[in-house]
């Protein structure tokens, strides 16, 4: 992909959560197209494995860092800036999910679910504007779900979280065209990693449930994640901004 409209050779890119699941699909698919990689997350075991297969792509560093914790996004960002020189690509994927119904979430497990999954996209896009500012824009991948679009008995904080990250990209897309930043939204589908391992031995039928909802007629891989990335991350999606865009083998556009 180097030398095209998809070259990411130069460019530098965080990626919360990319350490894993979808993070490290998308992550590994950006090192593929040349760009050098922030690999973020608190599981130090976890982003010293992801580093190992990065390194047979290109560069890419492992940073410790809470992204629900204000002060550790500042350092995290300083950090990358200060090793890797610029920032131009952020991927606000982290997240979590509590799996209860509304009446037996309680209040902390509400604030968890949304400080991982939207404060943290808050904090970190609003900690590398002035670095992306400083190269003459950017661009920003805010990770949503189905759960942005659906309802869910078992989703009520991970369903507001998701809708609010379609939100907050539209409100960046807006804010900081003008810095050349475009900030836009994937939705994936139904992705088979830790968290979805987790909700399999949840929810009874729901392997089944989406296999059967889904047109593709399987599961997705984090690797299935890998080509919106480049293409959002990309000089070849400069005039897309504000999109929240699926990736779901069809799931959303059936009945
Ligand atoms: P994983 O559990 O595999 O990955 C989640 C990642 O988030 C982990 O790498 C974890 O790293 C990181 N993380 C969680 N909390 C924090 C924190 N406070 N600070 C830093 N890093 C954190 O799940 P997925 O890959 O499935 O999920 C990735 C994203 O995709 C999430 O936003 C999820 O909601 C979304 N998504 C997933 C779908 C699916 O089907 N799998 C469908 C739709 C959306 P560490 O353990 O090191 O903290």
């Amino acid at each position: 992909m180097k030398d095209g409209p998809f070259d990411l050779s130069g460019k530098v890119a965080i990626v919360t959560g990319g350490n894993g699941g979808i993070g490290l699909g998308m992550a590994l698919g950006l090192a593929e197209a040349g760009a050098t990689i922030a690999v973020v997350g608190r599981n130090e075991v976890k982003s010293a494995d992801a580093i190992a297969q990065l390194d047979q792509r290109g560069t890419a560093i492992a940073v410790a860092c809470d992204v629900t914790d204000k002060a550790a996004v500042a350092s995290m960002v300083a950090r990358v800036s200060r090793e890797l020189g610029r920032i131009d690509i952020l991927v606000n994927n982290a997240g979590i999910n509590i799996r209860k119904p509304p009446h037996a979430l309680d209040i902390g497990e509400w604030d968890s679910v949304i400080q991982t999954n939207l404060t943290s996209a808050f904090l970190c896009s609003q900690a590398v504007h002035p670095a992306m500012k400083q190269v003459g824009g950017g661009k920003i991948i805010n990770i949503g779900s189905m759960m942005s679009i659906f309802g869910a008995s078992f989703a009520p904080a991970y369903a507001a979280s998701k809708g609010g990250i379609v939100q907050f990209t539209r409100a960046c897309a807006c804010a900081w065209a003008a810095d050349n930043i475009q900030a836009n939204a994937v939705l994936p589908g139904w992705i088979d990693t830790d968290l979805t391992k987790r909700a399999r031995e949840q929810i009874d039928g729901l392997h089944e449930r989406v296999l059967a909802r889904t047109p593709a007629a399987r599961w997705g891989t984090p690797g299935d994640l890998a080509g919106i990335a480049v293409f959002l991350a990309s000089p070849a999606s400069d005039f897309i901004t504000g999109t929240a865009i699926p990736v779901d083998g069809g799931y959303s556009i059936t009945a």
